[in-house]
């Protein structure tokens, strides 16, 4: 049996990690914008830093993906369900949440979902993302807003 609540501080913790992850991959974004904008008569650089800029926006975008899917762990280990399948219910094996502790699914669940077969929307935006965002832009207010 999981102790749910050992794994909502864990969760709380890896929020925390992601956020600030998030907040360093903002200012990398930063710095990269800054000195390709003074000077970049060079088509090549320019190139490699639209390229550089545009890995760290994706980087950001699946950190927040990630974001969202912990905060969602977390609601789920509020209620004392964590580990378990929110799709068909069956225990969700220790290896899996080792690896990937954000997730609510077994693997054979997630896969589908993966493939488009939704009949749960169980990942779609949830009343808490206003709230997750309205934090986040709280603990990011150092960080410019470039993308
Ligand atoms: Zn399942």
């Amino acid at each position: 049996m999981i102790d749910q609540d050992a794994k909502l501080e864990e969760l709380q913790r890896l929020r925390t990690r992601t956020l600030s992850d998030i907040a360093r991959l903002r200012d990398e974004l930063h710095a990269e914008i800054e000195p390709a904008s003074a000077t970049d008569d060079d088509s090549a650089d320019v190139a490699a830093d639209i390229y550089e800029r545009s890995k760290i926006i994706s980087l950001i975008q699946s950190m927040e993906a990630k974001l969202h899917a912990v905060d969602h762990a977390i609601s789920v280990a509020a209620k004392g369900r964590y580990g378990i399948c929110e799709v068909c219910g069956v225990e969700i094996p220790a290896e899996r949440l080792e690896i990937m502790p954000e997730t609510t699914l077994c693997v054979n669940c997630a896969s589908k979902l993966e493939q488009g077969i939704r009949r749960h929307q169980i990942l779609a935006s949830t009343p808490q993302t206003v709230d997750f965002y309205e934090d986040f832009e709280e603990e990011a207010d150092d960080a410019d807003d470039d993308i």
